[in-house]
């Protein structure tokens, strides 16, 4: 029965419902952002687990971020209780990893795996008689094609091939080898892969509109069968990450490979208010890959999205940092205004903010009048943990001091250091877990990025990329920086269609983000690579249905609450 015993889809809407019991084939999720995609995945694996008594080692869920993983686990847990440790949690990196790690000697890898850092893979390069510049350049291009599959020109692949024979020879992979070469061993290796089908019966892929070519082979292997227990969920207007290599057609052409798949559409969005969604999907509507979507708000009316021009970026900051006063203080107009929408009801915290840019560069002004105005703040970039020279400095430290226990050693370097507590406690959040396996600490580092520390539970406005906000939510949202040259970012003032595409469909991602107050702001004069300009308006922001939006411009004065003095320069 569907809401048997527990009655653990009472969560579930109908439609969830449908999807997340269905088991006699393949589904394919396609739904917009809010519609509870993620929602229901977990929930399936809960359902397959206590009511269906698929046992928990048999279930795989790849999140497409180390932080979705283990929220995901987290809900399990909630769900399911102590079942739920057992149910594999990943990333396709990270899964590539435990393939490489179990079965890496039938491909000749050395054990135990090392997973090297951008630092290491440079160092490979400049070995070979490349200047730091041009091995900077080139990691991109080796990345993209390792991605991919297609082949670069001469140069590149020879190149490549004596890196990667150095790489090996020093007893690492790279991030992009884990996929690449899991799908190497389930090619060549059948009784691998065999091996592997049996582990994973059940497989469960969130924001499946992202995955490139060889994520999508590696789980064309894992799961061949036309009746394979494969639940894939995303959304192609939300597939932002084809710069490096993901790429929405496999989203297009899984029901070709697989013919036997339930479709099943979400039409209810329970994140945003209906004046936010609409913004959205009408901005969206134009270049749409699911172009009669139907997206309906639960939460009816709402306050109107605000587009806001700003004479610069300092005073764009400024503006930030005045409405977050004026929300958390609750009081001013913005608590009268327009109305509420359904449910709209508790003050605001810190906590409830996020700011969104195109750009890591566009944080720095932020954070400094975010600071003058004394608002705490937890920013998060792409960057992978190894990368940060903080975390270059203690791997460095923990290399020359060998002796004694991970974690003490860890707490030796901690005190010769003014790191921040932040970076410190995840720090230990891993060493704790990683026991006294080095290895397996270092290969956390270079699997894990910035972003995927960022805390639901910390207290401070969360300043993160558009492309590190996938998936989350927050009651109201700033995305600044909606000019021409940012958003759509381009470096040479040309932007090709489907460049523009991916950063509307980028803007999208960050608009539905926001559950009740969004604004989109924009400077009419900033520094930019080195000079001063005078940006338009972003060409998305025209695209935005005047019902549901108001235009202002914002003028600096003093900060009506605190009463601080923000400085103009
Ligand atoms: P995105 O495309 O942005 O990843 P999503 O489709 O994965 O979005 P979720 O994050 O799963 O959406 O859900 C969005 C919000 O709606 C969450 O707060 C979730 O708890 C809530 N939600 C989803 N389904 C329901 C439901 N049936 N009842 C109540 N709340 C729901
Ligand atoms: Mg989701």
């Amino acid at each position: 029965p569907r809401n048997g015993s527990g009655g653990l889809l009472v969560g579930l809407d109908p439609e969830q419902q449908a999807a997340a019991t269905y088991t006699d084939g393949p589904v394919l999720v396609v739904a917009g952002p809010g519609t509870g995609k993620t929602r229901t995945l977990t929930y399936r694996l809960a359902y397959l687990i206590k009511e269906r008594g698929v046992d928990p080692a048999q279930c795989l869920a790849v999140t497409f971020t180390r932080r979705a993983a283990d929220e995901m686990r987290t809900r399990l847990q909630a769900l399911l209780g102590e079942a739920a440790a057992d149910v594999t949690v990943t990333t396709f990196h990270g899964l590539g990893l435990e393939l490489l790690q179990t079965y890496g000697d039938r491909l000749g890898l050395p054990q135990p795996l090392r997973v090297a850092t951008e630092a290491e893979q440079r160092a490979v390069l400049e070995a070979q008689g490349l200047s730091p510049t041009q091995a900077q350049r080139l990691l991109p291009r080796i990345s993209y094609r390792k991605r991919t599959g297609q082949p670069g020109d001469e140069r590149l692949e020879t190149t490549l091939q004596a890196y990667d024979r150095a790489l090996r020879e020093s007893g690492r992979v790279d991030y992009d080898d884990l996929i690449r070469l899991s799908v190497q061993l389930l090619e060549d290796h059948p009784d691998v892969a065999d091996a592997c089908r049996e582990r994973f019966r059940w497989i469960a892929v969130d924001e499946f509109q992202d995955v490139d070519a060889n994520q999508y082979r590696l789980l064309r292997l894992l799961a061949p069968e036309a009746d394979a227990r494969l639940f894939v969920i995303g959304d192609p207007d939300q597939a932002i990450y084809g710069f490096r290599g993901g790429d929405v057609r496999c989203f297009l052409q899984f029901t070709s490979d697989y013919p036997k798949t339930r479709q099943v559409l979400l039409r209810q969005n329970y994140r945003s208010t209906q004046a936010i969604l609409e913004a959205a999907a009408r901005m969206m509507a134009r270049a749409s890959l699911v172009p009669d979507r139907e997206l309906v708000a639960v939460r009816s009316g709402g306050v109107p999205v605000e587009v806001v021009a700003c004479p610069s970026e300092r005073s764009e900051a400024i503006f930030v940092a005045e409405t977050i006063e004026k929300l958390i203080g609750g009081t001013s107009y913005y608590a009268l205004d327009s109305g509420r929408a359904d449910g709209e009801e508790r003050s605001y915290t810190f906590g409830d903010v996020a700011v969104l840019y195109r750009t890591e560069a566009q944080a720095a002004e932020l954070q400094e009048v975010l600071a003058q105005a004394g608002i705490p703040y937890q920013k998060r970039s792409h960057r992978l943990l190894a990368e940060l020279p903080e975390v270059e400095a203690l791997l460095a430290y923990l290399q020359e001091n060998p002796k004694g226990p991970l974690a003490e050693r860890l707490e030796r370097w901690a005190a010769t250091t003014s790191e921040r507590e932040a970076l410190l406690g995840v720090l230990r959040a891993l060493a704790a877990q990683c026991g006294d396996d080095l290895e397996a600490f270092r290969n956390e580092l270079a699997l894990r990025s910035e972003a995927d520390l960022w805390d639901a539970r910390a207290e401070g406005v969360s300043l993160l990329t558009l492309h590190a906000a996938k998936g989350l939510e927050f009651r109201v949202v700033f995305i600044v920086g909606c000019e021409e040259g940012l958003l759509p970012l381009t470096y040479d003032g040309r932007v090709d269609p489907e460049q523009e595409a991916e950063e509307r469909r980028l803007l999208f991602v960050g608009m539905t983000r926001a559950q009740e107050r969004l604004f989109l702001t924009h400077a009419q004069r900033r520094r930019w690579m080195g000079r001063v300009r005078t940006p338009e308006p972003s060409r998305f922001l025209a695209d935005l249905p005047a019902r549901f939006v108001r235009r202002r411009t914002h003028t600096v004065r003093r900060s009506p609450t605190g009463g601080r003095q923000l400085e103009l320069f």
